[in-house]
């Protein structure tokens, strides 16, 4: 095999210093086995740009750079990709704002990495996209007569069918994403609409492998929950902990990208409902919110910090006293391993979103537990987590009185109980870590027949989808 070349939006740390999120812990290993390369966007954006991919050593792998203008960047990442792509894959079709050089944007961005690309890339190689700033990549790659096998892992939900639609483009999407040979996603949820789109948009024919045939060739599909570095988290979590001081008040803690899709306004709800409801908790908890801004240039995250300020004071100001605080609420980005102590030292961690492609924040918490003292994981049934963390509380985010509820139950569930649930969380997160989700894409990249007994088990309902095909 010749080398594993990773692309995505955003590049890592040149230096391999200031690498920030596990997926850099998760290809490290595969990219520096034969010499990998990383292809990512250039953090800063350049009125005249390199022609060429900008190429630097990393001590473990080589990362290239591409860079764009600024308008370029503007209208492909904050247009197509934040306020077509994202709203739509998350349900909101509401929010799309639909801009035909938003559209020329997005392409003119994948068919220029792709001539980039095409320059460097040998035919043995094995080319791994991510996410869904550059779905079209694959369809340019080929054009350019690019041999070498090309997957796609989307990191965010794929919606249905007819919330796929409202994109003006999706059947050139449907057709892009047609070009790829495997296409990883995080959920059953999502593999499920991706046939249904391929079915109805190009009539495609589910084979009984799991692959499905389109355009007259096959695309492997599988489904492969994204992880993290469990016990690099772990370890972080306890060695802050251990010089942190534990609140006064058992806590209940949130922490999010301030996000529409993360259901932020639902969970406010849901505790005021809980403070309402019961009141002899008034005093005696408080709940910690954790929500840095992102994209604040894009419209439709300008109204949701406001929102949260005006929910938050709204709670403090009808429940609070001189000596208690119900809600802190913190508006910016903490430290991993600050944040790792205090979900250890967090008795509930609220995970509420409208819909998520998984969720890691959930993961991170169940991480971080103390197993003989452990907190309980609140989470929505709209996360991709939710498939796998059953053993979590699960709660219907539209509904204020059922995480009230869930609440109550979280801080008065029993020892024993508690430590059930962590570790049958923990058991399955220790065996499903990033690492083991890398390597079982990459496999089935590399072998798109041989599905494998962890793939069989994550692909339920195959039967029934080759039936009805
Ligand atoms: P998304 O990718 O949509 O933001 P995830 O929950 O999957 O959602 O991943 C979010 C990541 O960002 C997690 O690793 C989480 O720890 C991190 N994160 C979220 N909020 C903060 C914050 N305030 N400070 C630092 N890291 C944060």
């Amino acid at each position: 095999m010749g080398r594993l070349i990773v692309v995505s939006n955003r590049a890592p740390s040149i230096d391999g210093a200031s690498d920030s999120g596990g997926l850099v812990v998760a290809l490290k290993d595969a990219l520096s086995k034969d010499g990998g390369l990383w292809i990512g966007g250039a953090p800063e954006q350049h009125e005249d740009p390199s022609p060429e991919l900008v190429l630097h050593h990393r001590p473990d792998f080589d990362v290239a750079l591409f860079e764009l203008e600024p308008e370029l960047h503007h209208d492909y990442y904050l247009g197509y990709s934040n306020s077509v792509l994202w709203p739509a894959f998350h349900g909101r079709v509401d929010l799309i704002v639909v801009k035909p050089r938003y559209a020329a944007a997005y392409r003119q961005v994948a068919e220029r990495l792709a001539r980039q690309i095409a320059e460097t890339v040998r035919d043995d190689d094995l080319i791994w996209v991510h996410d869904y700033q550059l779905i079209p990549l694959a369809h340019y790659l080929k054009a350019l007569g690019v041999k070498c096998r090309i997957g796609f892992f989307l990191h965010i939900p794929l919606p249905d069918l007819q919330t796929f639609m409202a994109i003006p483009d999706w059947r050139e999407m449907t057709k892009w994403l047609a070009d790829y040979d495997l296409i990883g996603f995080q959920t059953r949820r999502d593999l499920a609409n991706m046939i249904t789109i391929f079915r109805h948009g190009l009539r495609g024919e589910l084979r009984a492998n799991g692959n499905i045939g389109v355009n007259g060739r096959e695309v492997a599909l599988g489904c492969f929950p994204i992880s993290i570095d469990v016990t690099g988290f772990r370890r972080l979590a306890i060695q802050r902990a251990a010089t942190t001081e534990l609140p006064l008040l058992p806590r209940l803690i949130g922490v999010d990208r301030l996000d529409y899709s993360k259901g932020l306004p639902q969970r406010l709800a849901g505790y005021e409902t809980f403070l309402g409801k019961y009141p002899q908790f008034r005093s005696n908890v408080s709940l910690l919110q954790i929500a840095p801004p992102t994209r604040d240039n894009v419209d439709a995250y300008k109204d949701i910090r406001s929102e949260l300020e005006h929910l938050s004071g709204k709670i403090n100001g009808n429940f609070g006293t001189i000596d208690w605080t119900p809600v802190q609420y913190i508006h910016r980005a903490m430290p991993r391993d600050e944040l790792a102590a205090l979900f250890r030292q967090s008795r509930v961690g609220l995970v509420t979103p409208l819909f998520d492609g998984m969720n890691l924040v959930a993961k991170e918490y169940v991480a971080a537990q103390d197993e003989t003292d452990p907190g309980v994981l609140i989470l929505s049934q709209f996360a991709g987590a939710a498939e796998e963390m059953t053993a979590a509380l699960i709660i219907n985010p539209h509904n204020p009185v059922g995480i009230a509820e869930a609440i109550k139950k979280a801080l008065e569930m029993s020892l024993d109980e508690r430590i059930e649930r962590q570790n049958t969380l923990y058991a399955h997160l220790e065996r499903n870590d990033i690492a083991r989700w890398s390597a079982a894409f990459l496999k089935r990249l590399m072998e798109p027949d041989d599905i494998g007994p962890d793939n069989v088990a994550r692909f339920p309902g195959q039967g029934l989808w080759s039936k009805a095909g």
